[in-house]
């Protein structure tokens, strides 16, 4: 049998099928969506990458350098372009749901389909399940609520001012997104912000700095990747990328704490004011959807452990993609081609290997 299956076939499933496919693995990308391309089909209409075309390819294919920050629906057609190129097997609308071990072989289930592989590869996206607190359901039903994996452009909303919750980088971006047709209010912790914008010409020298600590310095393998690893892991939302503090001063979107609960049917923030609001976006980031995998021994909560994509215990079973999996840029499309290498090599390892005792096993048996 010898197949991998790789589940997802966004850029991490696609890094995947680039390295598999190389060194002439046999494989099959099986996604739920109708189309290849992962998150980047699902974000906001005015949505740019912050990392730069130069650095937004995969293996093997440059991307486009003809705009310097490409869209989401750009990286979209890129990674669509990616697996034709290397005629990858991909199947869409195939939502995986099931997936079982009996000996050396998997059984991966979806619906009524069953594909049998030695190899799975789990390449679900880091940001799968929508994180929206508890209380977002006590908010007065006149309030329309969505979360920033639903949000698309500011006509979802209704006229009235917007509480978006959460001012990370989404928060941010989609703060600016809705000023010139919305009141806005961002609530939320200021992260911080990158020194110089990303549009500058100095970032095309910084960049490639950034690109390599982010894949070969900042990782498990370092203390300054294990310090910045915990607190990732932690929840720390990043510094801002692309917008400034004046930024969303300009756009005249108002600052205000984090959201902390619901009272009277409106947020309330933790200096207690209530938003007097007629929309919230939450902006409160997302978890990986793994909970669908019922493997002995697996804990698919949340995090999956592993050692450079390799899930412990379980033999065969690889994981690319999740956030500092093994490096800053893991989730990245400037780190998941590495990982994805790393998981490769791990696969071609034990292919030696049982092939090595099936030979051994045939020499004892003559
Ligand atoms: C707002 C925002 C901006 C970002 N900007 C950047 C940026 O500029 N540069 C950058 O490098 N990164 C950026 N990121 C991170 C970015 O999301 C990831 O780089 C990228 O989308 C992750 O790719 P992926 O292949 O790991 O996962 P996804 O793109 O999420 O792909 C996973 C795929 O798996 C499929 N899938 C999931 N479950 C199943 C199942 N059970 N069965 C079958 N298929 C399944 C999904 O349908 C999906 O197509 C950004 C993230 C956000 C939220």
């Amino acid at each position: 049998m010898n197949r991998t299956i790789v589940v997802g076939a966004g850029q991490a499933g696609l890094a995947a099928g680039y390295h598999l496919g190389r060194h002439g693995l046999p494989f099959t990308i099986l996604e739920a969506d109708e189309r290849v391309g992962g998150s980047w089909n699902h974000r906001w209409d005015s949505m740019r990458l912050f990392t730069p075309a130069t650095g937004d390819g995969l293996p093997g294919m440059p991307f486009p350098q003809d705009e310097r920050f490409p869209s989401g629906a750009r990286m979209a057609a890129y990674l669509t372009a990616y697996a034709e190129r290397f005629d990858m097997d991909v199947r869409t609308g195939v939502h995986v749901d099931g997936l079982f071990r009996e000996g050396d072989a998997y059984t991966v289930t979806a619906g009524p389909a069953v594909f049998e592989a030695e190899y799975v590869i789990l390449a679900t996206g880091a940001e799968r399940v929508p994180n929206v607190p508890s209380f977002a359901g006590d908010l007065s039903p006149t309030i329309v609520q969505l979360h920033s994996g639903d949000y698309r452009n500011p006509a979802q909303l209704q006229p009235g001012p917007v509480a978006v919750v959460g001012a990370g980088n989404s928060g941010a971006d989609i703060a600016l997104d809705l000023a010139p047709t919305h009141a806005v209010v961002l609530a939320g912790r200021h992260p911080g912000h990158l020194p110089m914008r990303i549009e500058s010409p100095a970032m095309h020298v910084v960049f490639p700095l950034l690109t390599f600590a982010w894949t070969h310095v900042l990782t498990q393998n370092t203390p300054p990747g294990r310090r910045a690893r915990a607190k990732m892991l932690s929840g720390h939302s990043g510094p801002l990328i692309r917008v400034k503090p004046q930024d969303l001063d300009a756009a005249g979107v108002r600052r205000a704490p984090r959201v902390t609960g619901v009272v009277g049917g409106l947020p309330q923030t933790a200096d207690g004011e209530r938003l007097d609001v007629a929309n919230v976006v939450w902006a409160t980031g997302f978890r990986p959807g793994h909970d669908w995998i019922d493997l002995p021994g697996l804990d698919a909560g949340g995090f999956l452990e592993n050692d450079r994509g390799a899930v412990v215990g379980q033999p065969g079973l690889y994981v690319l993609g999740q956030l500092f999996q093994y490096r800053f840029g893991s989730h990245n499309v400037v780190g998941v081609p590495h990982d994805a290498e790393l998981v490769v090599a791990d696969i071609l390892r034990r292919r030696t290997r049982t092939g090595a005792a099936a030979a051994a096993e045939a020499l004892r048996g003559r």
